[in-house]
């Protein structure tokens, strides 16, 4: 039975470019010429930490960070396990192993080691996958016995954080064998670390994570947290988001309520990117603006819960449901 006072709610003069029908590859980051972009979007999932909780864990790239970073790729995340000597990474949510490779073993601080990596990449709901790259040899193979179309739980162990690949650090000299038959002279260090990319699957985006258990929902570079899973707790009844223009790319917001979500002053476009999210109802009122070029989404789920993908312009529709605008 659909609980029909669960709905979200436009109300008034809103202005909303562009809902639907607009493409998806806007064009837009410097990765998008090449065909695969970071479009500046947050995930549809709420995921987890990919360290077992309780970690410590460092972001020291974040998604737009990362852009400018020895390996240039915007959209990346690095993040260091603070507590063990290897930190062991779990599934950030549930889904099936797509890809799993930890057969190799070298590293160095050197693009010569760029395609040299080990990792495990993982489907989830809504058509997003996540990988983990760089992990120890053997780990999630061996250690933990997964391969290929296995199903995976939240928080399930799949692999140890390792440097394999080109990763820079203080964790050991570059090392070379079948990938790299001679280390590059001045290769330098290596460095633990897990380096996340989280995608939609059907057009190769790579997009910002919504996690759990962290203050804004997204992670931040140079800033610590405390690995922990997904709960339904820890939000606030109501929120007002107001006065908030998000137009730049690196703008994202995720706001979170148990009941209700309204906004109103908020104006979003030129790659900004916002998620409004409650278990009762989202209102968008006069002076809300999703402009073409911003990224929206509107949804009614449980703090913490992701919601399943429904796209659609529709103003009002019922429980379990959400409404993207894309650029
Ligand atoms: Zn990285």
């Amino acid at each position: 039975m659909i609980s029909m006072n669960k709905r979200i709610l436009a109300i008034g003069s809103i202005f909303l470019a562009g809902v639907a029908a607009s493409a998806v590859h806007a064009g837009f980051g410097p990765e998008a010429a090449g065909g695969i972009g970071a479009q500046g979007k947050i995930s549809r999932n709420f995921y987890r930490s990919p360290y077992q909780s309780p970690e410590e864990i460092r972001v020291t790239n974040d998604y737009i960070t990362h852009g400018s970073a020895a390996a240039a790729q915007l959209g990346r995340i690095d993040i260091v396990g603070m507590d063990s000597n290897d930190p062991v990474l779990v599934a950030m949510a549930a889904g099936e192993i797509i890809g799993l490779n930890d057969s190799r073993t070298e590293c160095g601080c050197d693009l010569a080691y760029g395609s040299c990596a080990n990792a495990i990449t993982i489907r989830h709901a809504n058509g997003e996958t996540t990988q983990y790259l760089h992990i120890q040899p053997n780990s999630s193979t061996g250690e933990f016995g997964l391969s290929v179309g296995d199903m995976v739980t939240p928080g399930q162990p799949i692999a140890r954080e390792g440097k394999v690949g080109f990763s820079c650090g203080n964790d050991g000299a570059a090392t070379a064998g079948t990938c790299v038959l001679v280390a590059p002279p001045g290769a330098g260090n290596c460095g633990d670390h897990v380096h996340l990319t989280v995608r939609r699957e059907a057009t190769s985006e790579i997009v910002n994570p919504m996690i759990c258990g962290i203050s804004g929902n997204l992670l931040v570079d140079d800033t610590d947290y405390t690995s922990t899973f997904c709960s339904t707790v820890g939000c606030s009844t109501s929120v007002l988001i107001t006065n908030t223009t998000l137009d730049a790319l690196g703008e994202f917001r995720v706001v979170q309520a148990d009941e209700t979500v309204t906004a109103d002053a908020v104006f979003v476009d030129n790659q900004g990117s916002l998620v409004l999210h409650a278990g009762g109802s989202v209102r968008m009122r006069p002076g809300f603006h999703c402009d073409r070029g911003g990224y929206c989404r509107a949804e009614i789920g449980l703090c913490h819960t992701t919601t399943p993908l429904q796209p659609g312009n529709g103003n009002t529709f019922a429980a379990s449901q959400s409404s993207e605008i894309e650029p």
